[in-house]
C-alpha cells in the first residue's frame, strides 16, 4: 500500500494463490465483451498481460479486457467451455516460478483524492482495470449503467449478499473494507451518484470492517460522492435482493406490474465484489486477475480468493458429501435460490463466479407437485409477475405465450422457487422461457 494508507485486506478470506498451475481463462467472464484475443500459444506472458481486449489505440470500445493472473506459457489458445456451460475463446496459461509482473496501469491522479477524479477518465480505468459488474436483467451491463448516469442520484453498494447461504459480498466488504468504501466512491463518481448508500448488516463482520474503514479514511465520507453506512436490522435478509431488485425496477422507469406507482427513482445497486475490484485497482493499479469465491458444502463454508481460471475441482479438494467421503456429485456456480448447475468440475472460475455450492443430488432434487395455486410466488415476486402461469406456459413449450406473459421481466431473484410449497422450479422454466436455454451466456444471476 502506497501513502501509508490501511492494508486492503484484514484476513477474513482465505487466499489460495496456486491451486493449479493450469489455469483457463476464457474471453467471456462476464456480461460485457472481452474483446479480441491478444497473445498466441507458444508466447511468454507476464502476470497482468492483457489476453483479450480491445485492439490498441481503440481503449474507448466497450470492451473489457481479460488479463493473465500469472506468468507463464500460453500453451493452448482455442474455445473452451465456461462456468456457463458455453464455448467461449479461451487462453490456457501454464503458471511458472518467476512471478513476472507488468507494470501498474497509469493513473494520472490521486486514488484517495475522489473529488479530483475525472469521470471519463475514471471510467476508462475502471473498463481497462477489467472491472466488471454483476448482470441486471433491467439495467445492462456495468458501463451501460455507469454511462446512463445517475444524475444525483444514490447508488447503493450491496454488502449484504444476494441470497441466504451466499455470503461472498459480505465477506468482500469485511475482507477488504478499505478497498470497498473506496470503490463505492469511485463507482459513485463514475456514475454521477450525488450519494453512496453501503448497505450492511447490522453488526456483521462487514459492519465492522467498514465502520473502522470509513473512521480511517474520513474524506470518502464527506467528499463530492459521500459515503455512508446503512444499517439494516430488522429486515429478514432473504428479502434484501427481492428489495434491492424493487429498486433497480424503479431506477429503469419501469413500474411493478399491476402497481400504481413505480415512478422511475436515480438509484443504481452495485455489489460489494465490484467496489472492491475497482478500489483495489485504483490503489494498487493492478487489474482485476482474482476472485473471492466461497465454497459451501454440507454446511462447511470457505471463503477463498483464487487467480480467475483456477478449475473449480482444485477448490473442492478436501470437500465432500459428508456421507460417503466422495466429490458431491451436484456442483452449482452460484447459490441455491439463483445457481445454476455446472456441467463439468474442470470448468474455470471467471470473474462473475462468487459462490460454488456442493450438495448431494437428494438434496437438490425434492419431488416436485401440483400447484396448489397458494399464490406464495405471485406475493414474492418483486417484478409483480405470475410466475406460476408463465412457468405453466414454458413447461408446456409455449414460448410466445411464457414471454407474452412477462417472462423477459423477471429479476431472477428466485423468491417465487424457494417459496413454492410444492418445489416447482419456476425460475428455472421461466428462465428457458426468457432466453431459450435455461442461462444467458454470463449470467451470474440477478443483483
Ligand atoms: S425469479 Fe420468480 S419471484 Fe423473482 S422476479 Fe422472477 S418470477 Fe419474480
Ligand atoms: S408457490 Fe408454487 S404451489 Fe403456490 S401458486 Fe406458486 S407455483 Fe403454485
Amino acid at each position: 500500500m502506497k501513502g501509508g494508507a490501511p492494508a486492503l485486506a484484514v484476513g477474513v478470506a482465505e487466499t489460495l494463490p496456486a491451486v493449479s498451475s493450469r489455469l483457463v481463462i476464457t474471453g467471456r467472464q462476464g456480461p460485457s465483451d472481452c474483446g479480441p484475443v491478444r497473445v498466441k500459444r507458444g508466447d511468454r506472458v507476464h502476470a497482468g498481460q492483457v489476453l483479450f481486449g480491445p485492439e490498441p489505440g481503440d481503449e474507448t470500445a466497450g470492451s473489457v479486457p481479460v488479463h493473465s493472473p500469472v506468468s507463464g506459457k500460453v500453451v493452448d489458445v482455442q474455445p473452451a467451455l465456461g462456468p456457463d456451460g458455453d464455448m467461449a475463446p479461451a487462453v490456457t496459461v501454464e503458471a511458472d516460478d518467476l512471478g513476472e509482473r507488468v507494470e501498474p496501469l497509469a493513473r494520472p491522479w490521486e486514488p484517495w483524492q475522489p473529488g479530483q477524479w475525472p469521470v471519463e477518465e475514471l471510467r476508462r480505468f475502471l473498463r481497462m482495470a477489467g472491472v466488471d459488474g454483476a448482470p441486471c436483467p433491467v439495467q445492462g451491463s456495468l458501463y451501460e449503467r455507469l454511462e446512463r448516469g445517475l444524475g444525483g442520484g444514490t447508488l447503493v453498494v450491496n454488502a449484504v449478499g444476494c441470497e441466504p447461504g451466499l455470503p461472498s459480498d459480505m465477506l468482500e466488504a469485511a475482507t477488504y473494507p478499505t478497498a470497498t468504501l473506496l470503490g463505492a466512491a469511485a463507482l459513485g463518481r463514475a456514475a454521477g451518484a450525488g450519494r453512496v448508500l453501503l448497505a450492511v448488516h447490522r453488526g456483521d463482520p462487514a459492519d465492522e470492517a467498514l465502520t473502522g474503514a470509513l473512521a480511517e479514511q474520513p474524506q470518502l465520507g464527506t467528499g463530492p460522492v459521500p459515503v455512508e453506512i446503512v444499517r439494516l436490522a430488522d429486515v429478514d435478509w432473504f428479502w434484501v435482493p427481492v428489495l434491492l431488485a424493487r429498486e433497480a425496477l424503479a431506477v429503469a422507469g419501469l413500474r411493478r406490474r399491476g402497481s400504481r406507482s413505480g415512478e422511475a427513482r436515480p438509484m443504481m445497486v452495485e455489489s460489494a465484489a465490484t467496489a472492491v475490484a475497482a478500489g483495489e485497482a485504483l490503489v494498487e493499479g493492478w487489474p482485476v486477475t482474482e476472485r473471492l469465491v466461497t465454497i459451501s458444502a454440507r454446511g462447511r463454508l470457505r471463503a477463498v480468493r483464487v487467480p480467475i481460471g483456477t478449475p473449480v475441482a482444485s477448490l473442492l479438494q478436501g470437500h465432500d458429501d459428508g456421507q460417503t467421503g466422495a466429490t458431491p456429485v451436484l456442483v452449482l456456480v452460484g447459490g441455491p435460490l439463483q445457481g445454476a448447475a455446472l456441467p463439468d468440475l474442470q470448468l474455470p472460475v471467471t470473474k462473475s463466479v462468487s459462490a460454488i455450492t456442493a450438495m448431494p443430488p437428494a438434496m437438490h432434487f425434492r419431488p416436485e407437485a401440483a400447484c396448489v395455486r397458494c399464490g406464495r410466488c405471485v406475493e414474492a415476486c418483486p417484478a409483480g409477475l405470475l410466475p406460476l402461469y408463465i412457468a405453466r406456459a414454458a413447461a408446456a413449450g409455449q414460448m410466445a405465450e411464457a414471454r407474452a406473459l412477462g417472462a423477459r421481466d423477471c429479476l431472477e431473484c428466485g423468491a417465487c422457487t424457494v417459496l413454492c410449497p410444492s418445489y416447482r422450479p419456476l425460475l428455472q422454466w421461466i428462465r428457458l422461457a426468457k432466453y431459450g436455454r435455461a442461462r444467458r451466456p454470463g449470467q451470474g444471476g440477478g443483483l
